[in-house]
């Protein structure tokens, strides 16, 4: 493992570098890796940002978007950037399989791989990091890295301000989650300070809407929306015809398990969604009720307490009948 000191003392010469983040990227992964790309550029590095897979067009007005290279669409390329860089970040995600077949490059790669990160249960594949699972997200943690880690904070420039913004402004659901803190707050005033416009990056994100999006989130709220009120859990679950129906791209099932969780009892939100080779999970839950164990434990996944993912390869109607087999076991903590 590198010290703080050691790291620094690398970053002082130019370096090629490459950032990477989970596959299908969300704002946090695609804002906390911008944000320390606009910042390592302005030391003459030569960094890029590679993601695994491709990510929603809200998020694609970043500064340095136009930077980034999506892995499926250049193999080749990027492969050559992996092997050749010195550094390789990593950021939000804690393992190699979350990045795809990327992961086997990233680990063969001789560069020094740094993680920064707030998942739990990192795997022993970096040479230093950067990890507090109570940060809100990795975006928080790299304004920490860049301004008390590395001491740079006369870097945070604009650019890396909106970026970081993005980040945390996504993953803390618009500094709605248990983990915003006051500490939270002051970062993220911080970050309006130097330049990052909050009212703009806001209308960028949320208001970004096709007209089919919207009304693919009205047959799923109409049609689709399914409460179990002796377990305070709501699912939602969309086969292949309903992504065809309302021409669902990228994105745009982002955020739909949140109107499940609104509803008032409502502790445990599942949003089921039939992909081509696989079925996707994301739950989400208030207070605390673990998510990210029912993820761990039966869908291949993990998480957060309250914002967690997996996958399965049985069939949909599977899956959802195995999610609803499981809620009787968490009964006394969904039902208080
Ligand atoms: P989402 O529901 O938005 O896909 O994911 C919610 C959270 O769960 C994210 O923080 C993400 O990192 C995590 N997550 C989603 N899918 C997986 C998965 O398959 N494995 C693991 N370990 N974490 C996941
Ligand atoms: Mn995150």
């Amino acid at each position: 493992m590198l010290d703080t000191a050691q790291l620094i003392k690398l970053l002082a010469q130019p370096k090629k570098i490459v950032i990477t983040t989970h596959h299908k990227p969300d704002g946090d992964a695609m804002g906390s890796s911008l944000g320390l790309y606009n910042y390592l550029i302005q030391q003459g590095h030569h960094a890029r940002v590679i993601t695994p897979t491709d990510y929603p067009a809200f998020l694609n007005w970043m500064p340095g978007n136009g930077d980034v290279t999506i892995y499926t669409d250049k193999i080749a390329e990027c492969d050559r950037l992996i092997a050749d860089a010195d550094l390789i970040f990593c950021l939000d995600f804690n393992a190699l399989g979350r990045i795809n077949e990327m992961g086997e490059r990233v680990g063969e790669s001789k560069a020094l791989k740094v993680m920064i990160d707030h998942h739990l249960e990192p795997a022993d594949f970096d040479d230093y990091r950067f990890w507090d699972i109570n940060a809100c997200a990795t975006a928080q943690l790299v304004y920490k890295f860049i301004a008390s880690e590395l001491g740079n904070p006369q870097l945070i420039n604009a650019d890396v301000a909106t970026c970081l913004y993005t980040g945390i402004m996504t993953d803390s659901a618009s500094f709605r989650l248990p983990n915003t803190t006051s500490e939270v707050h002051r970062i993220v005033a911080d970050l309006i300070d130097l330049g990052a416009v909050n009212w703009r990056i806001h209308e960028l994100v949320y208001n970004d809407s096709s007209e089919d999006r919207l009304r693919f989130l009205g047959h799923c709220l109409v049609n689709r929306l399914e409460v179990y009120n002796d377990f305070n859990t709501a699912v939602i679950a969309v086969d292949k015809h309903d992504l065809e129906r309302y021409n669902v791209i990228t994105g745009d099932t982002e955020g739909v398990v949140n109107y499940a969780l609104s509803i008032s009892n409502v502790r445990l939100a599942a949003f089921i969604v039939e992909r081509n080779d696989k079925v996707k999970l994301s739950l989400r839950s208030k207070g605390d009720f673990p998510a990210n164990d029912i993820c761990k434990k039966y869908f291949n996944g993990g998480g957060h307490r309250n914002a967690a993912g997996g996958t399965s390869t049985e069939s949909f109607p599977d899956v959802i009948e195995k999610f609803k087999s499981i809620l009787p076991e968490y009964k006394n903590l969904l039902v208080q």
